[in-house]
């Protein structure tokens, strides 16, 4: 590419970068490629500075008041925890009560299902990147309890955070808890059993569908603790992780 027109490109994402929400969109490949060819080039950081990467969105989120009635309502925004670096990431869709009290996502009774469910798979939950659509609790009326689904709106809302968040981990598989978070992501709705236990596709990323383990708390069916469970035997597979013969006939 001649200089002047690159030189174009790259004030162009700089720009972009400055005033927009989000960071702007390249591959990893097309931007490693701009970084050797034009060394002032700085505005994505190469892989190693993912952590630092996430601070600014982190920030933006703290300080987000794009849905007022939810920000009012938040002990605290819920942003995401675990591995920067991670292969795997799970993707929920908000916080619940005790991820509100907390500042973390999946800390309550779905979230102790989940890190065993990790733990069964080799993993601990600081070896993998977990985050949810929506960064703040949903508000429920003053005096009642547990949690509501989030809108579309809300959903549609917050969904750029978790782009950004996705675009600097690049995590070799996505796996997508409940319908909720299918919709958050993907922007399709379906019945869990016409998504779950194939793999689907997020900008290149290979996706899993499986059931939010919320859902295994209310039906306690080995039933469907087994389809949860090939699906994670699906994601080692294709994270080339070894199984064993335990994990091969485990139930949750
Ligand atoms: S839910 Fe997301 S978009 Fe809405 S106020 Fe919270 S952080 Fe901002």
């Amino acid at each position: 590419m001649m200089q002047p027109a690159l030189d174009i490109v790259i004030a162009a994402l700089e720009r972009i970068r400055q005033t927009s929400d989000h960071l702007p969109r390249a591959s990893r490949t097309a931007v490693a490629r701009l970084q050797a060819s034009h060394p002032l080039i700085a505005y994505m950081p190469a892989a190693a500075n993912k952590a630092e990467l996430l601070v600014p969105i982190r920030d933006r989120v703290r300080a987000c008041t794009k849905c007022p009635h939810l920000a009012c309502s938040r002990t605290q925004t819920v942003f995401g925890v675990g591995n920067p670096d991670a292969d795997l990431m799970f993707v929920g869709e908000a916080p619940g009560v005790d991820e509100d009290q907390q500042g973390e996502p999946f800390v309550g009774r779905a979230g102790q299902l989940l890190t065993k469910i990790l733990k069964t798979m080799g993993f601990a939950r600081e070896d993998v990147y977990i985050a949810n659509i929506l960064k703040c609790r949903p508000d429920t009326p003053t005096g009642t309890f547990g949690n509501r689904v989030p809108t579309p709106t809300e959903m549609q809302t917050c969904r750029p955070y978790l782009v950004d968040q996705i675009e600097v981990i690049q995590p070799k598989v996505l796996v997508a808890l409940g319908a909720v978070a299918v919709e958050g992501l993907l922007g399709t709705r379906g019945t869990m059993r016409e998504l779950r236990g194939r793999w689907h596709a997020y900008n290149g990323i290979p996706l899993m569908i499986t059931y939010h383990p919320a859902y295994l708390l209310r039906n306690q069916a080995p039933s469907e603790k087994r389809k949860v469970w090939e699906d994670m035997l699906q994601v080692l597979e294709r994270l080339n992780r070894p199984i064993t013969e335990r994990q091969r006939n485990y139930f949750l």
